[in-house]
């Protein structure tokens, strides 16, 4: 049976194909400049090995002249050019790919060729009415105009040029004026696109101002220099002026990878966090280069989500130029390449953390943060990347630790890593329980930002030591002996703890005495998963849910409160309940707890003083 071929009315490809591919109209032109600098490739390549060809390497360029009188925009190349066949099948077939046919034909690796995809040239009717391509071919004398206003095909006629290469004539469509007459026709609006998008195609792209002709771009991206030519001043001021900053960069990273995947990538960590890194407005993201052509401005994929304060760019010959933002996120290649930029970050990261620590202070005060939040929000998963690069404050060192540090530091007899958390240092270290661990010589690392104590809680362990908040109430930092002694006061006390429990049924599960709490009256101590730091982090967020953490008041039996408490309960209950309400509002105040009743505290303890 013969097949027959679909029929696809062209008008409605057209149509769909220019409306659906791109989203932004500006990029016809970053089009067309890929599309001559192709052109001037081909041309240099074939030079290379056909004699009689003769080009003058430093004359190569793309020239761009505006009409404004005549609504018309004109870009030119003296690239190869095209044949009347080859305008016939590269502009009449849509995704007919002249570029692709050439690389197959020609199998060599090193052609770096942008355009393979065969759309980029349609771009040209998000914005024109009328385009002609007036193209002489480099092995010919005559010239061909090309010429169509897009949804109704177009025509090839005999036209002159006198050199060789490719005349693209935009007419451009009124719909689209700003102010008085089109954005594409103003001299300074053409300047940035070149600078955004086409900054760094490798030859010169001339803009014709007050009738002479001006360098645009910048030719040799930086990121393809040799690494060694390369300052710090240039890495800072492409830094400053790509990416909007007023600061230079506290660290720069230049990669190059080469195998799996082949990509340049130029990062910066900024000095400081953006002011809405942490809001939902910030967007993260690299720009994403073909060879030398922006095609995306932010690669949200490319970069991890802990490190999604890093700013820069990659540029992959291994992804191509026409291709939808939506399908450039699924893109195989880019999951590859940010997978290696991740490990790449980190990597220097420990480095600065090993070799520079002041410089890695600096940038975990800006952005540690970001890398815990995202620890949790990924329930851990990001575990092994980021858990060497945390680090908390110590007891012994006054200073920020690494997990490490901490176990390199343990004694023999510690098997746990021990926390404490609250709203500072100095908070902290006044907690009861912080000195009872203190005591028997152990480091206790402080937590005093709000996601430390999540991040604690997915990592759950490092190198198989397990975090231990002090304020658990299953801590236990005693000998076997201290122990025994210390549950046969709670047996001998039965009756008096039973009676406070009851008092207190309602804001603790349990009240004890204790031995290890030196000076201090009080402390409160949490069961189960939520501490009360994280009581109080999950109540300050704007759901309903109310969170509590199942809490036990610990009374020191060395403390004279101790004995009035006893003296109370045998002789005069009503006084022994306002003690034990008293108590429980110290030991919440203690933890930095707000306290329900504060008025009928007040009036009790000024009953007291009064007596
Ligand atoms: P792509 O660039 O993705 O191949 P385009 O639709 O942009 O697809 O262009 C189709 C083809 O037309 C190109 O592959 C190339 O062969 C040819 N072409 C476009 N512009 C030029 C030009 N300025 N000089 C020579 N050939 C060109």
């Amino acid at each position: 049976m013969k097949k027959k071929q679909f029929k696809a009315e062209s008008k409605k490809l057209l149509n769909l194909m220019i409306n659906s591919i791109y989203t932004n109209k500006d990029i016809f032109l970053r089009e067309l400049i890929s599309n001559s600098s192709d052109a001037i490739d081909k041309l240099y390549f074939n030079s290379l090995t056909n004699k009689k060809l003769k080009v003058d390497k430093d004359k190569l360029e793309i020239d761009i002249k505006i009409d404004k009188d005549g609504r018309k925009l004109i870009i030119s190349d003296n690239g190869c050019g095209m044949s009347k066949e080859e305008l016939e099948n590269n502009l009449g077939t849509i995704a007919e790919s002249g570029s692709m046919l050439f690389k197959s034909e020609n199998k060599n690796e090193n052609i770096d060729i942008i355009g393979q995809f065969g759309v980029g040239f349609y771009s040209v009717f998000m914005v024109a009415s009328n385009v002609d391509v007036i193209s002489k071919k480099y092995d010919s004398d005559e010239a061909n105009i090309w010429s169509s206003s897009g949804e109704d095909g177009y025509t090839i006629t005999e036209g002159k040029k006198d050199t060789i290469g490719t005349d693209i004539i935009i007419t451009l469509k009124e719909d689209d004026d700003e102010y008085e007459y089109s954005k594409y026709l103003n001299e300074y609006e053409i300047e940035e696109l070149i600078k955004k998008y086409s900054n760094y195609i490798h030859y010169p792209i001339k803009l014709e101002k007050n009738e002479k002709l001006e360098v645009m771009n910048s030719i040799t991206p930086i990121w393809k220099k040799d690494k060694s030519s390369i300052k710090d001043e240039e890495y800072n001021e492409f830094y400053k002026s790509a990416f909007n900053d007023y600061e230079d960069p506290l660290e720069v990273i230049n990669y190059s990878a080469e195998g799996t995947s082949n990509f340049k990538a130029l990062l910066f960590i900024p000095k400081h966090a953006p002011f809405n890194l942490y809001s939902k407005d910030y967007k993260k993201g690299l720009q994403l280069y073909s060879s030398g052509v922006l095609i995306m401005d932010k690669c949200e994929n490319l970069v991890s989500d802990e490190f999604s304060f890093v700013k820069g760019l990659v540029d992959s010959e291994d992804v191509s130029l026409n291709i939808s933002r939506e399908l450039l996120q699924q893109d195989k290649q880019v999951s590859i390449i940010a997978k290696n930029i991740e490990k790449k970050i980190t990597k220097e990261l420990s480095n600065m953390l090993e070799n520079d620590r002041d410089k890695y202070n600096e940038f975990y005060k800006e952005f540690g943060t970001q890398m815990k939040i995202s620890l949790y929000n990924s329930f851990g998963a990001n575990k092994d990347t980021l858990e060497d690069l945390l680090m908390f404050y110590s007891s012994k060192e006054d200073k920020l630790v690494t997990l490490k540090e901490y176990l390199d530091n343990m004694s023999e007899s510690q098997d746990k890593i021990y926390y404490a958390v609250g709203e500072s240092i100095d908070k902290i270290k006044l907690l009861p329980q912080v000195d009872e661990v203190l005591e028997k010589g152990y480091e206790v690392l402080y937590l005093t930002d709000y996601a430390d104590e999540f991040v604690i809680q997915v990592l759950r362990d490092y190198k198989e030591k397990e975090f231990v908040n002090v304020s658990n109430a299953d801590l236990s930092v005693l000998t076997d002996e201290e122990k025994k002694e210390i549950e046969k006061i709670n047996e001998d006390n039965k009756d008096l703890l039973n009676k406070l429990s009851e008092l207190l049924k309602d804001n603790v599960s349990k009240v004890k005495f204790t031995n290890s709490l030196k000076n201090h009256p009080v402390c409160l101590t949490t069961e189960g998963n939520i501490s009360t730091g994280m009581e109080k982090i999950l109540n300050s967020m704007p759901t309903n849910e109310k969170f509590t953490s199942t809490k036990v008041l610990s009374i020191n039996i060395n403390h004279p409160i101790a004995d009035k408490l006893k003296d109370l309960y045998k002789n005069d209950l009503k006084a022994f309940e306002d003690y034990s309400k008293i108590l429980y509002a110290q030991s919440r105040l203690i933890e930095g707890l707000s306290i329900d009743n504060a008025n009928e505290i007040s009036d009790l303890i000024c009953n007291l003083l009064s007596k």
